[in-house]
This record gives C-alpha cells, structure tokens and sequence, in this order.
C-alpha cells in the first residue's frame, strides 16, 4: 500500500505513526511544505508571555523519528495538485523547484488551515501579523521587541491568550473584536464581564463592538480605522478565525461550505482512496449531532490515529467532539465543552442553563476558592447540552467529566448524584459539579411550579 500524507503537523504526525503501525509494509511518504513537524501553536502565547523559556519543547516530534519509523518524510515540499481518478500527486520542491509526479493508492489530507484574511484595504501590510505556525511564533516574539503598542484582532482564544501574554510583557495592548464581548462563542458573559475586568486592570484597551475597516501602514505603524475610532499601534496580529487548506481538493470530495473535508465515521471521503483528519476536516459535534468545523489540535491527533486504524479497513469509528477547550488568563482557568446556551438557541435546541459560584472546598480549611459553572441541558429530555467553569482553581479535569457526560448523553439528574469521592482537601459532601446538577435539578423544578 502506497500511501502519500499531504501536511505534517498534528493530523498528519498522528496519521503517519499510526498508519505505520498498524501497517508495517506500507510505503508511508510524506509530504510538508514547511521545514519542521508538530509544532504545538497553544505554546506561543506562553512563548510570548514568557512561561515557555526554551521553545524547541513546543516540537513532539521530527522528521527523523518518523524516518525511523519508516517513512520516507519529504520537507519543504509542497503538493501542488492531486488528481484523484489517476490516483496522482504533483509536488514541487521547494528548495530546488523541482517538481514531480508520483502514484498513491491511499492519499491522507492532513493539510490543516490557515487563518481568514478578510479583503480589508491595507491588510497585507508587514506590520500585520499572522499567528498560526513556528515560522509565526517566532515573528511575533522578534518582532514585539520593537513594538510598544501592539493590537489583537480578533478575541477568540487565540487573541485573548496574545492579548493576555504581550500585556504581561507590559505592551500597550488593544483587543479588537466586532463582538461586544471577549469569546463569546465558549463564555456566557457572567464569565467574560470578569475576564474583561481583567483585561482593564492589566491595562488592555477593549476594542469591541467594532469592525476594523482599514489598515494604513505608517512610518512609525499601522493605523487601524473601525467603523469608531482609528487605533495606532506599532504591530497587528489578526487572529478571526481559520479555514481549512483544501482548494487542492475542491470539487473532488464532499466538503462544508467553508471547505472542510466530510468524513465517514472512519476518516474516509467521499472518495474511497482518500482520507481526511484535523484541520482540514469537519468533525462531528455531539452537541448537536451534526457536522461543524472545530480547528483543535484534540481533533486533529484523534482524527489522525483513527486514519491509522482505519485506512486498510474501516475499524475503528470516530467517537466525535465536544469542541472541549480551555485557556489560562491572569491566573484564571476558563474552561468549556458543549454548547452555550446562546449557542444552543442560535441551532433552535431547547435548552436551559443554571449559572452558580461556590467554593470549591469547605470554608473550614485554611483556604478555598469560588468555582463559577455554568450548565446548558435540554429541559425536555434532561440531557446535558454544555458546561463552563472558571476559578483560580484548577477546574480543567471538571470540564473533561462534563464532556464525557455530553459524549454518554447523560442528564442533569446523573450529575447531580454521581459518586464522586468527599474528602475536605479536595471537595465538600458533594463535589461542586453535584452541586451544579442539583441546581438545574431545582430551576426545572422551579420552572414548572
Ligand atoms: C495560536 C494557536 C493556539 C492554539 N491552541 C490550541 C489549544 O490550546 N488546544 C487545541 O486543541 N488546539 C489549539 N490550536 C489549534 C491547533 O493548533 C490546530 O487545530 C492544529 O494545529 C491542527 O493540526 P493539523 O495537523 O490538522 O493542521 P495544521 O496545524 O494546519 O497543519 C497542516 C500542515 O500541512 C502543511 N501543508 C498544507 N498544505 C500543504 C501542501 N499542499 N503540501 C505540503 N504540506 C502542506 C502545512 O505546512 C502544515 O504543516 C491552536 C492554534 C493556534 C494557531
């Protein structure tokens, strides 16, 4: 089996050392158009902000680990064209340009995404940065050396964690968003209003409810005109969103309307031969047990091992998402999974949502810190929909057992009365997830009365 893998990040690292092991006779080439693999984009905020000293630890993998696992790994290649019914590839060298014409039996799209470059008049400016790769990591951090006024645009995760680490690095800092609030497609606003404080009190200027229009490069910067103000900063970064990398197959697979490749339960596209995984693919959202387009690093290195497992015979079925993510910002863990409840009315879902703040621990120990959680479930069938949490206390492990509850479809009543271990160091009689349970328990029951 001679198998080609276009891209060579997460996806395509996963899928290669899978398919090698479930496959040892197969003829693994990969292709990748840059000159390193693996590298973890959630290390450059901390990169930038200083937690991360030495970034070569952001690299889990190389190209001559997967030379020794017997793949034939070819950089600074770039695919130019596939053709599907001949069953070819074109790849050009990059160093060389050289380029050639090569068969597959089995062709694996791990080329991933690439950030939204809307058509703002003045945006391909140089003080304009991007953030998604090694090559970007290292631009952002040389180049805020030299700049003191620095604008985020965009207040996803992405930009709230670069805004939250330059800030730290006592930049002058502006986050721009057209929404009126930070990520608000993960956090209602009982939890954003205490993050934008943050932001305020680190001295970060809050651009929101406001379209960026222009960019005018100046001698001393980029000035930024929204539809409110012009900002002047010394450096951008444009951190809106991502699409994924799939004009090579347009036309030749089913795909969403942004171009995400659509899958079978077992990576596989429309086209039998060819295989789809991480960024470049859509994933099936439990929440609402449809396609949606969630670029994670989570699913791209379970939807690679699972091009593994599956691209001699469909076995393994991927299991989906609940688009779990978190962040630390100023010392505040913020974590979600599942829907909002803003999210769930935007798809028409029946939902409702308890918001409650409670210790973590007993007031008795010597300390203890507040937990704010929220919880999104379907009133009718009592299922959970979503969850958030937010502390100074490491509540990441919660968020995980709130996914695992939307992944087993399991409903208010379940958390409310789960087993979970009592012990004064870690919880009360009944953990603070119990406690949200019971609370939705009690507004349905309120509701009704
Ligand atoms: C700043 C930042 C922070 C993030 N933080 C998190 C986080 O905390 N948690 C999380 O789960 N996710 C996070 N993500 C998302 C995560 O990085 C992506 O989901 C992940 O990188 C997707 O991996 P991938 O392999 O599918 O695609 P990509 O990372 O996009 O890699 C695709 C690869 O394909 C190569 N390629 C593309 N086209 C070709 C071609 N024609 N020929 C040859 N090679 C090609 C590219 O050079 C690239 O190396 C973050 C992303 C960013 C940018």
């Amino acid at each position: 089996m001679k198998v080609a893998v276009i891209g060579c990040t997460h996806a395509g690292t996963f899928a290669t050392k899978q398919i090698l092991a479930e496959n040892p006779d197969a003829e693994v080439t990969v292709y990748e158009k840059n000159d390193v693999i693996s590298f973890l984009s959630c290390g450059i905020a901390l990169y930038l902000g200083g937690n991360v000293k030495d970034p070569q630890g952001l690299f889990y993998s190389s190209p001559d680990e997967l030379s020794k696992l017997g793949a034939t790994v070819l950089m600074k290649h770039n695919v130019t064209a596939i053709d599907n019914q001949a069953h070819t590839i074109t790849v050009e060298d990059l160093e060389n340009h050289d380029i050639t014409t090569t068969s597959y039996d089995k062709l694996v799209m791990t080329s991933g995404s690439w950030p939204v470059i809307p058509p703002i008049p003045g945006i391909n400016s140089d003080k304009v940065l991007l953030c998604k790769n090694w090559a970007h990591a290292q631009e952002l951090f040389h180049r805020a050396g030299n700049a003191k006024r620095i604008a985020v645009i965009g207040a996803g995760y992405i930009g709230a964690e670069l805004a939250e680490a330059y800030s730290l690095k006592g930049h002058e800092v502006t986050l721009i968003d057209a929404q009126d609030r930070v990520m608000p497609k993960y956090f209602d606003s009982a939890f954003t209003d205490k993050i934008e404080d943050e932001y305020r009190a680190h001295n970060v200027q809050l651009a929101l409810n406001q379209k960026v229009e222009s960019f005018e490069t100046t001698d001393d910067g980029v000035t930024i005109t929204t539809d409110k103000e012009a900002i002047n900063v010394d450096l951008a970064v444009l951190c809106i969103g991502f699409r994924p990398n799939t004009d090579l197959l347009a036309g030749k697979v089913e795909m969403a309307k942004n171009g995400a490749i659509i899958t079978n339960d077992y990576m596989q596209t429309s086209d039998p031969d060819i295989f789809a995984a991480g960024d470049s693919a859509a994933v099936h959202y439990n929440p609402t047990g449809k396609n949606a387009y969630i670029p994670l690093a989570t699913n791209a290195v379970r939807q690679g091992i699972l091009v593994g497992k599956n691209i001699a015979k469909p076995t393994v079925k991927y299991m989906g998402t609940q688009s779990s993510s978190g962040l630390a910002l100023y010392d505040i863990s913020l974590c979600s999974t599942g829907l909002t409840y803003e999210a769930a009315k935007e798809q028409g879902i029946s939902a409702e949502q308890v918001i409650i703040t409670d210790n973590y621990r007993p007031e008795f120990m010597p300390t203890t810190l507040p937990v704010t959680m929220s919880l999104v479930f379907n009133p009718d069938t009592r299922e959970i929909l979503g969850g958030a949490l937010m502390s100074k206390y490491d509540i990441s492990q919660s968020a995980n057992l709130l996914s695992v509850c939307i992944q087993n479809h399991n409903t208010i009543d379940d958390l409310a009365m789960v087993d979970m271990l009592f012990q004064p160091n870690f919880d009360r009689p009944f953990n603070y997830l119990n406690i949200l349970g019971q609370a939705a328990q009690e507004k349905l029951t309120t509701v009704k009365a």
